[in-house]
């Protein structure tokens, strides 16, 4: 029968291309693990920071700490694929270390009316001991708490939500705040804005490209309207052009990021950015 062979002949193709690309995936996470254990993490890895704005006047409040790993073997691999590789490879604990104690001695060249965002894995969370070395490491440093928040997403919440509500109250006794990342593209955002204690929520960048539409402008609207109502501090991510930080803006959301903002930048570019401060000679090596 023509027809079964052509079907079976199909679904033959169809499992080879899937295998091949299986197993490339795998060895491109190989690659990045092995890549990740022999690095010398602290030499290796940096962090990015990425404007945060007022929407009403333009001002940046705000930085949001972001990963980068330049690899000599592999060159720049995004954070999307080395966290989850270290998580994997149980270095997690260690490279979140390392990338806090660059933050704390960094935010000493970030002038003091200027807030800084650090993002936390579900394996940060997950893990008291890390938690309990965060909430020190920031305790021991000079940042004035007040100007810390850490960054979570939903995923890193639903792993366990008694451990993680445990992890956010320790993390808010050390005086730092709690945003909630990505918001809108988990599962269960409602139920987490009633239980967990945030300050602040930062709306996914997936909601700003659909901005252009009655539709999605009512969206972000009523995301906006549900914040400010619970007295929580609305962010909105991936802002790209004029146009979507001028809708942003009629939406009524109070705080914005994106590349039309400004991109993620090196320590030593951002004193350019937010004016002229000396940078420390500790932290100006770059
Ligand atoms: P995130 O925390 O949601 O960070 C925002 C991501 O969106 C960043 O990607 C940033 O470069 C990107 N982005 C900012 N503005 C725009 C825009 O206008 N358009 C588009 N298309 N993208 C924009 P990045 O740096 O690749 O980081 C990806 C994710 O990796 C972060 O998402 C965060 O979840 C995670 N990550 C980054 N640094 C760290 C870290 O130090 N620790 C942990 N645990 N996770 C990190
Ligand atoms: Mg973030
Ligand atoms: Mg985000
Ligand atoms: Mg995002």
């Amino acid at each position: 029968d023509y027809a079964l062979y052509y079907g079976k002949d199909h679904f033959r193709n169809d499992v080879t291309v899937f295998s091949n690309q299986h197993e490339r995936e795998l060895l491109a996470e190989q690659a990045i693990e092995t890549g990740l254990r022999s690095a010398k993490l602290a030499d290796e890895l940096s962090l990015a920071y990425q404007p945060i704005a007022d929407i009403a006047t333009g001002r940046i409040t705000a930085v949001e700490a972001l990963a980068r790993w330049r690899s000599p073997a592999l060159g720049d691999v995004p954070p999307g694929r080395f966290i989850s590789a270290a998580e994997r490879c149980g270095i997690m604990h260690a490279l979140t270390m390392m990338l806090l104690g660059k933050l704390l001695q960094d935010s000493a060249a970030i002038p003091s009316e200027i807030g800084v965002s650090f993002n936390l894995s579900a394996h940060d969370l997950s893990s008291h001991d890390t938690v309990m070395a965060i909430v020190a490491a920031v305790r021991a440093s000079d940042l004035d708490p007040r100007r810390l928040t850490f960054e979570l997403t939903e995923t890193a919440l639903i792993r366990d939500f008694e451990l993680a509500q445990r992890a956010i109250k320790a993390l808010k006794d050390s005086g730092a705040q709690i945003a909630l990342d990505d918001f809108g593209t988990g599962y269960s955002s409602f139920s987490y804005l009633h239980q967990m204690s945030f300050d602040k929520i930062k709306i996914d960048r997936s909601f700003v490209s659909k901005i252009d539409t009655n539709h999605g402008r009512r969206i972000i609207a009523s995301i906006a309207d549900l914040c400010h109502g619970l007295g929580l501090v609305s962010i909105v991510e991936g802002i790209e052009t004029a146009e979507q930080l001028a809708a942003v803006k009629r939406c009524g959301c109070l705080f914005g990021q994106g590349y039309y903002i400004g991109r993620p930048i090196s320590l030593y570019d951002l004193q350019n950015v937010i004016g002229p401060q000396p940078i420390n000679a500790k932290t100006g090596t770059y």
